[in-house]
C-alpha cells in the first residue's frame, strides 16, 4: 500500500504516527505487533485490533508482529494458537516469519527482574494473595506498606533464585515492584512481576515454576521486538505508567510507545473470551466455530467473508470513546460484499409439489439463466424446465392475506425465468393438508411479458427430477437482548430460542451439485448461504443462511416472525 504520508490520516492514531514522524520518533520507524493471549478463539473485536495493528504498519510502510501473549499456561493451549494463525491469514494479513511468543522471552525476562532487585526497585513479598489484597487499599484509600518492602537485596535475590528454582508452592512469594503504595493510580501500587506457577507450559514445557505478569512482560517484549506504538485497548490506559516505568528501569534499546483506542462493542452478542468459552462449554452451542458465535471461526462457517470483516472494520474507524456498533453495520458490509460476489441460484426451502398438466411427461426445456446479473464473467447455468417442479410452501395460500402476490387457487404466478401458470386444483391428504398443487402453463410467456393479464408475483422453482436435496441450517442472532452483557439477569437468559433451525429435504437446482465446502450463493428470494466448511459433502449436502437480504431485525429491534 501506499505510504501516508502525503494522505490525510484516517484516524487518530495515524495522526499520532504522522507528528512522530516528523519529529524523527522512532528514526521514522513504524513497528506494530498484534498480542493475542492463545487462551481462546479469536472474535469480531480481536479482528478490529488485526486489522489497526496490521494496516497502521502497511501504511506508513512498516511491519507487524504476531505475538502470543503466553504468560497464564493454565488457561492457554496449542489449539487455540492454531486457530489464531488460521483466522488471522484467513482475514488476509501476513506477519511472515515474526511470529513470536512471550514464553520465548522468560529467560531475558528473568534477568531483568533480577536486574530490578539488584538496582532496589524490586522486591520478594511473602503476603498471601489475601493478605496483598487488603494491603493495596482502595481507589478512595491509600495502600500500605508490605512488610517485606525493605527486605535486603540480598536476601530478595536469594529468594527470587529459590522461587525459581521450585522450593516454594504456589502464592507463598511474589516478586513486587517498589513503586508507591500511596499512588492514586492502583496498578503502581507496587505491582506483582512474578508469581509461582507449578504449572506446565505449553512452549516452555517445564522449564518455569514462576511467570511473569502481563504488565512486566509486555513493554519488555515490545522493547525486545523492536515495537515502535504498542496500540491497546482503552482500558489498559491506566496501565500505562507502568508500562513506562519498566521501561524506564530496564536498560532496552528502545521505549515503544502504547496508545489506547475504545474496543468494539456489538450488540446481540457477546465478545468476552471467558463467556464464548462457557456458551462453549456449558454445550450452549456447538463449538467455537458455531456460526452463530462472533468467533472468526464461527464467523467463516457462517459465510462471511474476509472482505466483509475488513471494510466493516474499516467503516467503524478508530476512536477513543467506548461505543455499541449496531450488527446491523456488519451485516450491510457483508451484504454489500455478498451481492457482488456471490452466484445466484434456485433453492426451495419449504417444498410444495406442482405438477404443470399441460406439459408433456418427456419434455424439458434447458433454460441458462446468468449466474450473476451485473457480473457476466460468472457465466450461465442449467435449469431444466419440467412437468413436475417444487415451488416454496408460502408461496402459495389458499386463504390470501391483503396483498399477497403470489399463487392463489384459480391464480397466476410467474415461476421465475421460465412460465405464467395458473393453479387449477388444489390436492390434500387425509390429515387435509396440502400435499400437491395441480397447474397449467401458458406456453406464450417464456421470457415473455403476458399480455392482456396482470401477473405481479414471480417466484422460484426447482425440478423435482433434478432436485439437489439438501439440509438447510437456518441461523438468526444468538441473544434477543441488545446488551445481554448489561441487561439484569445472567447473560445466558437471553439466548435467542429460534437461533437455529435446520430443515431437512429442501429443494437446490442442479447446478448447485457442483458446490464446494465454503462456497457461497444467493438463493434467491431467499437469502446468501454458504456450504458448510465442516459437514458439506457432495452426496449429503448442508448450507448454512449466511444472511437474508434485507435487515429483518431493522425496523421492530425484535424478532421478525418466520416465514
Ligand atoms: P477478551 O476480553 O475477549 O478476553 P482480551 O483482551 O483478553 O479479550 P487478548 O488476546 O489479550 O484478548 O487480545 C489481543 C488484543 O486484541 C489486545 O491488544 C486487545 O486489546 C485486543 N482486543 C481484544 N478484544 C477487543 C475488542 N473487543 N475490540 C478491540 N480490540 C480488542
Ligand atoms: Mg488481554
Amino acid at each position: 500500500m501506499t505510504n501516508s504520508m502525503t494522505e490525510t490520516p484516517s484516524n487518530f492514531i495515524q495522526q499520532i504516527i504522522r507528528e512522530d514522524q516528523k519529529q524523527n520518533k522512532h528514526n521514522g520507524k513504524v513497528h506494530t505487533r498484534f498480542p493475542p493471549e492463545p487462551n481462546g478463539y479469536l472474535h469480531i473485536g480481536h479482528a478490529k485490533s488485526i486489522c489497526l495493528n496490521f494496516t497502521t504498519a502497511d501504511v506508513f510502510g512498516g511491519l507487524c508482529n504476531l505475538r502470543f501473549d503466553d504468560t497464564n499456561p493454565e488457561k492457554e493451549s496449542v489449539e487455540y494458537i492454531n486457530s489464531i494463525k488460521d483466522s488471522i491469514r484467513w482475514l488476509g494479513f501476513d506477519w511472515d516469519d515474526r511470529e513470536f511468543y512471550a514464553s520465548s522471552y522468560f529467560g531475558r525476562l528473568y534477568e531483568l527482574a533480577e536486574k530490578l532487585i539488584q538496582d532496589g526497585k524490586a522486591y520478594v513479598c511473602g503476603l498471601t494473595p489475601e493478605q496483598a489484597r487488603e494491603y493495596r487499599g482502595s481507589l478512595t484509600e491509600p495502600g500500605k506498606n508490605s512488610p517485606d518492602r525493605d527486605r535486603s537485596v540480598d536476601e530478595s535475590l536469594d529468594l527470587f533464585r529459590r522461587m525459581k528454582a521450585g522450593e516454594f508452592t504456589d502464592g507463598e512469594y511474589s516478586l513486587r515492584a517498589k513503586i508507591d503504595m500511596a499512588s492514586p493510580n492502583m496498578n503502581m501500587r507496587d505491582p506483582m512481576l512474578y508469581r509461582i506457577r507449578h504449572q506446565h507450559h505449553h512452549q516452555t514445557g517445564d522449564e518455569w515454576c514462576i511467570y511473569p505478569m502481563y504488565d512486566f512482560t509486555h513493554c519488555i517484549s515490545d522493547a525486545l521486538e523492536g515495537i515502535t506504538h504498542s496500540l491497546c485497548s482503552l482500558e489498559f490506559e491506566d496501565h500505562r505508567p507502568l508500562y513506562d516505568w519498566v521501561l524506564d528501569q530496564v536498560d532496552l534499546p528502545a521505549h515503544p510507545q502504547q496508545i489506547e483506542f475504545a474496543r468494539l462493542n456489538i450488540n446481540y452478542t457477546v465478545l468476552s473470551k471467558r463467556k464464548l468459552k462457557q456458551l462453549v462449554d456449558e454445550t450452549l452451542v456447538s463449538g467455537w466455530d458455531d456460526p452463530r458465535l462472533p468467533t472468526l471461526e464461527g464467523m467463516r462457517r457462517r459465510g462471511y467473508t474476509p472482505v466483509s470483516i475488513r471494510n466493516f472494520c474499516e467503516n467503524i474507524g478508530v476512536t477513543r470513546t467506548n461505543s455499541m456498533v449496531d450488527v446491523a453495520m456488519l451485516e450491510y458490509a457483508l451484504r454489500e460484499d455478498l451481492d457482488r460476489t456471490s452466484p445466484r441460484a434456485m433453492a426451495v426451502l419449504r417444498p410444495l409439489k406442482i405438477v404443470i398438466e399441460d406439459y408433456p411427461e418427456d419434455k424439458e426445456e434447458v433454460l441458462t439463466p446468468s449466474r450473476h446479473p451485473k457480473d457476466e464473467s460468472m457465466g450461465r447455468r442449467e435449469i431444466p424446465f419440467r412437468r413436475e417442479l417444487y415451488i416454496e410452501r408460502n408461496d402459495f395460500e389458499e386463504i390470501p392475506p391483503p396483498g399477497f402476490k403470489r399463487l392463489i387457487a384459480g391464480g397466476e404466478v410467474r415461476l421465475r425465468g421460465a412460465y405464467v401458470i395458473k393453479c387449477e386444483e388444489v390436492i390434500k391428504d387425509a390429515e387435509g393438508n396440502i400435499s400437491e398443487l395441480r397447474c397449467t402453463h401458458d406456453a406464450a410467456t417464456l421470457g415473455a411479458k403476458p399480455e392482456g393479464r396482470k401477473v405481479k408475483g414471480v417466484i422460484h422453482w426447482v425440478p423435482v427430477q433434478d432436485a439437489v436435496e439438501a439440509e438447510i441450517r437456518l441461523y438468526d442472532r444468538l441473544f434477543i437482548e441488545e446488551n445481554p452483557d448489561a441487561a439484569e439477569g445472567d447473560y445466558r437468559d437471553f439466548i435467542n430460542p429460534d437461533s437455529l433451525e435446520i430443515l431437512q429435504g429442501c429443494m437446490l437446482e442442479p447446478s448447485l451439485k457442483q458446490a464446494q465446502p465454503e462456497e457461497r450463493f444467493q438463493f434467491e428470494r431467499e437469502g446468501y448461504f454458504v456450504a458448510d466448511r465442516e459437514d458439506y459433502k457432495t452426496d449429503a449436502p448442508v448450507f448454512n443462511l449466511t444472511v437474508g437480504l434485507r435487515d429483518a431485525w431493522g425496523k421492530a429491534q425484535q424478532k421478525p416472525q418466520k416465514k
